[in-house]
């Protein structure tokens, strides 16, 4: 049998980056740290404030409910898990059936929402409307990622949330910042690190920011939380999956990058004053919403997508 490091335990997790693998307490308890630095970082969410966790039904998230749970009584916040249903035939329900365990286990109670409640339509009927008008340009996970924030958005305003939590991990950023980089826009998404947010809109959060997806699998796993593994039927063979072949290459040869991306992302951040960026944005002529134009992104695509 093989010992933890940091015990004598049988070893249940191994990570590259340490010489011996560790028992399911060690592991659970770097993982929660990891959480615990990252909410610390962000400032949020604080003593009597309410978070809205996305969830998708997907191992990050499961993880992510399962840490703010164990900290969240400690440090006197309270949490509202969150699903939007993209309506996605043959991938969202069996992940909301997920979602839906995991909150039963957790003791929560699941606010749900959908695409065709809030936007009138779904990704399914969407896909379709794109590819019958020939609009070539919008790849599903383009108007997907932009509903779905709106949508986060929007539901956690209406449970009465201070700010928003999401699964997002480090491989995630990573791949995110090195697209943004070879698109020529490094800070494309200013929210990216999770602690800024466009004017008017809640605090977003990415507590996983410091969790390598591996062990957002693992951690799922070893503690046995229900999560769908299926993968959704709209991914994109673009850009993302590229950059996420080439990172997951270089991670196994060299370990360590993607923390040094996220170093790198941040000290570009801390160098551009952020402040500019919100104070040029206008009201969505249609939602109110901001927006540097006078249409929101998410106005935009169901406007040219409507079925
Ligand atoms: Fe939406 Fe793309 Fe994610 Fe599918 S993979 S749920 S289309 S963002
Ligand atoms: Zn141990």
């Amino acid at each position: 049998m093989v010992s933890c490091l940091r015990c004598d335990k049988r070893a249940q997790a191994s990570l590259a980056y340490e010489e011996r693998p560790l028992c399911r307490e060690h592991f659970n308890r770097l993982f929660q740290d990891r959480v615990k630095r990252a909410l610390r970082e962000a400032g949020f969410p604080k003593r009597g404030d309410c978070a809205a966790v996305a969830l998708s039904g997907g191992k990050d998230s499961a993880a992510l409910l399962h840490v703010l749970h164990s900290l969240a009584e400690r440090q006197g916040f309270e949490l509202k898990p969150i699903l939007v249903d993209e309506g996605i035939a043959g991938y969202r329900p069996a992940c909301t059936k997920k979602a839906r365990e995991l909150c039963g286990q957790l003791g929560y109670e699941l606010y749900e929402t959908s695409y065709k409640e809030l936007f009138g339509t779904t990704m399914d009927l969407a896909v379709r409307s794109a590819k019958r008008k020939q609009e070539g340009v919008f790849t599903p996970c383009s108007f997907c990622g932009v509903w779905r924030r709106k949508a986060l958005e929007q539901t956690a305003r209406a449970v009465g949330a201070d700010c928003v939590v999401t699964g997002h991990n480090l491989d995630d950023l990573a791949q995110t910042f090195l697209m943004n980089l070879l698109r020529g826009e490094p800070l494309r998404r200013v929210s990216l690190l999770g602690e800024c947010t466009s004017s008017g809109s809640l605090p977003l959060l990415k507590p996983l920011l410091y969790c390598p997806e591996r062990e957002c699998g693992l951690y799922s796993k070893l503690n046995k939380l229900p999560f769908h593994a299926g993968q959704c039927p709209y991914v994109v063979r673009g850009l993302r999956h590229r950059v996420r072949a080439f990172l997951r290459e270089l991670e196994s040869d060299f370990p360590g990058r993607n923390f040094a991306l996220l170093g790198s992302l941040r000290e570009l951040q801390e160098k551009k004053d952020l402040r500019k960026v919100s104070a040029r944005l206008k009201e969505c002529s249609v939602c109110g919403g901001p927006t540097p134009t006078g249409l929101c992104r998410p106005c935009e695509y169901q406007r040219a997508l409507a079925p």
